[in-house]
């Protein structure tokens, strides 16, 4: 099957094409232009910008946190039709939908526990068009902080980073307020960098150490993903900015930033500190950031960071909450309802803008709103449309409180994003540290993950809608509406592990759970669904 795609503003900023010209699909694959055949199907893309497809490196859509979310939603849900938040957290099939319409078509879901991967595969496996992969969650589970605890070897925790991996079928790991969770089981309310483990005698400082060392020594391409501790918290950039510091030039990723750019000034003491984090970042290039957009309206907070939820219950709104703790790092899930007449969501809105408009690289920083923590990932073409236009980001300004936006340097930022720029960030740059060379770009060899814009200037109306979108050379999306719900691929590491981590796996899992290991391991035929899959319409 020999597709093209004809006369689009064609934006591939890894093969530097920004040029009117074609895309030629053969099957699931772009390819250079034949030399004589004619195409099998030709989509017009006159008038319209092509992009690879978009790229979501963290976002909370499987799990039972997130299905936890959908039920504490329900007081929500029950508003009139026109105010349902029917996006906020939406059921399997209807997250795929709605990722393709506005052109993504590869999607991590960022807390996965080892203990729970196979339910969150079997979860991804139900969501339609869009390839997914996992992050595996480590660094508050008692097996590693034993490993520190006893001083064993690097190649010690190597192993155990591989044998995670494989057997969650994870693209990478991800710690969440590292030694965070595992103190609060001992009674701890608060936990920063250089705070110790009780009973285990383990810093903070030392578990990230350990983990980004472990995990580029194992030859896992997407560094290390830290959510940082103290999230949420006034000065807790200096958090941030330790962190970042304590990396020595190690690769690292930093989760939702926005949410640690906060500083102590003003009369409420609390402040925007995006600058100097900024800062900190454009002189950093072994670190990547992604922001965790706040966008005002409803949502729900899911996170692994347990201690954070809990110390967060207080403000839930609806007035409802859940907080499960267990193995390693539980998790909570508080409903939030961000407010354009809040002090402080004023200031969390703005921290987020000014730290996409303030870090100069736009192939390190990536677009999130850590969904639906800051925002329901519905929100990204209003985000879009924000960072584009500065006039924009005034007619908003003007509606926030004055005090909010005075202990933030917003309104002074003329920077407005170009569509190169939002083609860096919403395919190319995250390709690059997850290791997904086949993706983010439009060159020969790349798979056919193709989204078509049309170019008008409401930039919101334009990300809301792709006017097409191929995932693997066929057409899913046509004027915004989902065509063809096909499945797409479960993505994860091949790595092998060393037998001895194997077996002390098995010894240890029948030590402290009574269980062979492989309870937790995700099989082969959990992956992924059959391809394509016909005939479901796509409603819900
Ligand atoms: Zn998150």
């Amino acid at each position: 099957m020999l597709t093209r795609i004809t006369g689009g503003h064609i934006i591939d900023p890894v093969n530097g094409r920004d040029e009117i010209g074609d895309i030629w699909v053969r099957d699931e694959r772009i390819v250079a232009p034949p030399a004589a055949s004619a195409p099998h199907e030709t989509y017009d893309a006159r008038g319209g910008v092509v992009m690879a497809g978009a790229i979501d490196i963290h976002s909370h859509i499987a799990g039972s946190n997130v299905n936890s979310a959908r039920l504490l939603l329900s007081q929500a849900a029950a508003r009139p039709m026109a105010e349902k938040p029917l996006s906020i957290e939406p059921p399997t099939f209807r997250t795929g939908c709605l990722y393709a319409a506005m052109g993504f078509t590869t999607v991590v879901e960022p807390a996965v526990a080892p203990t729970y991967a196979l339910h969150a595969h079997l979860e991804l496996a139900d969501i339609p068009i869009i390839d997914k992969a996992t992050l595996a969650v480590l660094g508050n589970d008692d097996f590693l902080l034993g490993l520190l605890r006893g001083r064993e070897s690097a190649s010690a925790i190597r192993d155990y980073v591989a044998w995670t991996l494989a057997t969650s079928r994870a693209l990478g790991i991800k710690v969440i307020n590292p030694g965070g969770a595992m103190a609060f089981k001992f009674n701890a309310r608060s936990f920063s960098l250089d705070d110790v483990v009780p009973f285990y005698g383990v810093s903070s400082r030392a578990i990230v150490k350990a983990l980004q060392h472990a995990v580029q020594e194992v030859g896992v391409p997407h560094p290390l993903h830290l959510h940082c501790n103290n999230l949420g918290l006034p000065g807790n950039a200096e958090t941030a900015l330790a962190t970042i510091a304590a990396a020595e030039g190690l690769p690292l990723h930093l989760a939702h930033l926005q949410f640690y750019g906060y500083g102590k000034e003003g009369a409420r003491g609390f402040s925007s500190a995006a600058p100097r984090l900024a800062e900190a970042v454009n002189g950093s290039r072994n670190v990547t950031i992604d922001v965790g957009q706040v966008m005002f309206g409803q949502t729900v907070t899911i996170s692994s960071d347990v201690l954070r939820q809990f110390n967060a219950r207080g403000r839930a709104s609806p007035k409802k909450w859940m907080i499960q703790d267990g193995d390693a790092n539980g998790g909570g899930v508080v409903p939030y309802d961000y407010r354009a007449h809040d002090f402080y969501n004023a200031v969390q809105w703005a921290v987020g803008l000014e730290l996409f408009l303030l870090i100069d690289d736009p192939w390190r920083v990536f677009f999130t709103t850590d969904h639906p923590n800051g925002a329901p990932f519905t929100s990204y073409p209003d985000l879009f449309a924000l960072l584009m236009s500065r006039d924009k980001r005034a007619e908003r300004i003007a509606t926030l409180p004055a005090d909010a936006i005075a202990v933030t340097t917003l309104p002074s930022i003329t920077r407005e994003y170009s569509l190169t720029e939002i083609a860096i960030m919403k395919p190319a740059a995250p390709a690059k540290p997850l290791g997904l060379s086949d993706r983010g770009h439009l060159g020969p060899g790349a798979r056919a993950d193709i989204a078509v814009y049309s170019d008008e200037p409401d930039r919101a109306r334009m990300f809301r809608a792709a006017r097409f979108v191929l995932k693997d050379g066929e057409l899913v999306v046509r004027d915004g509406e989902v065509v063809q719900a096909r499945f797409g691929r479960a993505l994860a590491l091949r790595l092998g592990h060393d037998g001895g981590i194997a077996r002390r796996m098995a010894r240890y899992c029948e030590d402290r759970y009574g269980l062979a290991p492989d309870f937790m391991s995700v099989p082969e035929h959990a992956l992924g669904r059959p391809d394509p899959f016909e005939g479901v319409p796509c409603a819900g």
